[in-house]
């Protein structure tokens, strides 16, 4: 099989796939982002400098074939030029510190209806503590996007009888 048929299967566009290894039935896929470099999104400068990779992210994504497949992404340091601040590649397939993809997130509670989170644990080979933080405590939920506050000035004809 060609890389770029797993790319496919995989359904990451930003992800270009190194290699694959089967280890006691999980699944490694070493990949790299397809685009050479990304802009600094507070100053949203592409003037950025590479500057290694920090160490490798071991990120869980959904299972395939029966095993449990893990992408192995670099965190790749990154300088801005313009302002000097150093941040770190940042991955659409996976937020920021998190060891799962957001599909995979979005697929546990499709997988665990009306299971009991140690089932939920067994059925997709997950630690117990996972589940709960997704059903018991709740998904982390989206920041309000900023809203324009409403003028609530009164027209100035208004009539008080
Ligand atoms: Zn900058």
């Amino acid at each position: 099989m060609h890389f770029h048929s797993i790319k496919d299967l995989l359904d990451l566009p930003e992800l270009f796939v190194l290699s694959t290894k089967k280890i006691n039935g999980q699944i490694f896929i070493d990949a790299a982002p397809v685009a050479s470099h990304q802009s600094y999104p507070v100053c949203t400068s592409t003037q950025t400098i590479c500057r290694g990779v920090n160490s490798i992210r071991k990120v869980r994504h959904l299972d395939s074939f029966g095993c449990v497949v893990y992408l192995n992404l670099p965190a790749i340091r990154l300088s801005c030029t313009s302002c000097g601040a150093h941040f770190v590649w940042s991955y659409d397939c996976v937020a920021p510190k998190k060891r799962y993809t957001k599909a995979f997130e979005n697929s546990l509670p499709k997988q665990v209806v009306g299971a009991t989170v140690i089932h939920a644990a067994r059925v997709t080979n997950t630690p117990a503590t996972t589940i709960a933080v997704f059903f018991i405590l709740g998904k982390p939920k989206k920041p309000h996007a900023f809203k324009k506050p409403v003028n609530h000035k009164l027209p100035r004809t208004l009539n008080w009888c």
